[in-house]
């Protein structure tokens, strides 16, 4: 493990659990809460984490937000928009507080973390009652403490972001799929990205604690668990401990999980071991979401993403060469300072060469703080705008084709529950992180079932049940 990472030890963590109950004591304290959620997978999975702590503080969770006595907000700073929309919400609850002085309004997420921005949110938006960033959500309870002893100062003092603990309590959305951190913070710092400054250095935890969680989520029906962490492929790099691949070799020999899936991953650092590994692993579902952002190697050097086009190119042959029915997802930045037409033919080259089963597309967004954010070049809205309705276009016809060729093949299929359309029809997804709607009851939920892929609909498939 790093230097510079700290250990919260149990009795802190436990400490707070204590403060948790402390606070569900006290006459003032919120007895509901309404939490919304912005961004990624390790945003969602944070809000489990805040669940979990405030059920420890005997909260109930409230639907409608104007009746919440504690309205909490993760937030994502990852791009311009996501921060904008937490803003607009967050000021929104100025006028709920009109009516209901006592409720409580709380800040989390990555937007706390960037540099004064805790302080901001203190000095000028005075309904907001405290803040609390990703690295520290086990201290809520003493931040909802101070929110509560009126001590402005403490409830908004900027978030730790080189922790790593364990022991808080977790819940979880679904019984059967679990998300499992492996690791916080990225050390890559591509030129574009508020991550490494918002959540931290890479701190990758213990095998041991990832392997009792997931045996604990597989005694407790859960069929399927996603590996958490801004760049998985890196997990141990950051001390002497083993490496991702061992952990994969771990998780399914020792806790008996059916399926895994993990994100994200660099390409940069996507081994030939771990290839071997996803191949070999019978838990490992033949999906990899290989975030590109780039077809040209002029914006991959400008990003300082660390591979060429050339090297991606052959990753993405040896995952196929070890496993032919992959499906590869990815992640697009269009309109990136400097772009040329030749760069933007580049990616879309990339796209319909890669055969992608779908793609996240994204027009740059500068984020304060970062390299990209001071370059020049940047590409006019209406050229960005054009590239990205080229860029879907292409990718949508490449989906279509790939679903295409799935019809009359097998798959099994995690039932997660009715469909939202067809009455009688299930939605689950395929071990290649492909939907799938078919007849079948609504008990099937939870379940792994055979599916034969009958037709295709915009964005999922069609299938029948196999009887076996
Ligand atoms: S790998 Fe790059 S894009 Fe991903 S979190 Fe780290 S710095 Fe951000």
């Amino acid at each position: 493990m790093r230097d510079n990472t700290t250990t919260i030890s149990a009795q802190e963590v436990m400490a707070q659990r204590g403060l948790a109950r402390q606070i569900a004591a006290r006459p003032d304290a919120p007895k509901s809460y309404h939490l919304t959620t912005f961004g990624c997978q390790m945003n969602s999975h944070d809000s489990e984490t805040i669940a979990g702590i405030l059920r420890d503080m005997g909260m109930k969770a409230e639907q409608d937000q104007e009746h919440a006595d504690l309205i909490l907000f993760n937030t994502c700073c990852i791009r311009d928009n996501a921060e904008r929309r937490a803003m607009g919400h967050i000021i929104f609850t100025k006028e709920i507080k009109k009516k209901r002085p006592q409720t409580l309004v709380g800040v989390m997420g990555c937007m706390v973390q960037q540099g004064g921005a805790a302080g901001k949110l203190r000095d000028k938006h005075r309904h907001v009652d405290f803040t609390c960033g990703p690295g520290e959500i086990y201290r809520l309870p003493e931040r909802i403490m101070h929110a509560l002893e009126g001590r402005r100062e403490a409830a908004f003092a900027r978030g730790e972001d080189s922790t790593l603990y364990e022991g808080m309590p977790v819940m979880r959305k679904s019984p059967f799929m679990a998300y499992v951190t492996v690791m916080y913070g990225c050390d890559n710092f591509c030129s574009y990205c508020v991550v490494p400054s918002v959540r931290g250095r890479e701190r990758s935890r213990q095998l041991s604690d990832i392997v009792a969680e997931a045996k604990g989520l597989v005694n407790d029906g859960v069929k399927e668990i996603m590996l958490l962490g801004q760049n998985v492929n890196s997990f141990g790099t950051d001390g002497a401990g083993p490496r991702f691949p061992t952990l994969l070799r771990a998780l399914h020999e020792e806790t008996g999980i059916q399926r895994l899936r993990f994100m994200t991953s660099n390409p940069k650092d996507l081994s030939d071991e771990l290839i071997a590994e996803m191949a070999r692993n019978p838990a490992v579902c033949p999906h990899l979401h290989l975030p590109a952002q780039s077809g040209s190697d002029r914006m991959l050097s400008a990003m300082n993403r660390r591979y060429t086009r050339e090297r991606y190119d052959e990753r993405v042959r040896a995952l196929r060469q070890a496993m032919p029915h992959i499906g590869l997802t990815t992640d697009l930045i269009v309109a990136y300072p400097g772009e040329t037409e030749a760069d933007f033919d580049e990616t879309l080259d990339l796209v319909r060469r890669t055969r992608y089963d779908s793609a996240f597309t994204f027009i740059f967004s500068p984020r304060t703080g970062t390299v990209a954010a001071e370059l020049p070049g940047r590409v006019s809205p209406a050229i960005a705008r054009d590239r990205i309705t080229r860029l879907i276009k292409a990718q949508e016809d490449i989906t279509r084709e790939v679903f295409e060729s799935l019809i009359g093949t097998a798959a099994q299929v995690l039932v997660e529950g009715p469909a939202k359309r067809g009455r009688g029809q299930v939605t689950g997804k395929t071990g290649r992180n492909i939907g799938v709607n078919f007849e079948g009851e609504e008990s099937l939920t939870g379940q792994i079932i055979p599916v034969l892929i009958t037709g295709q609909g915009s964005n999922t498939l069609k299938g029948e049940r196999i009887n076996t």
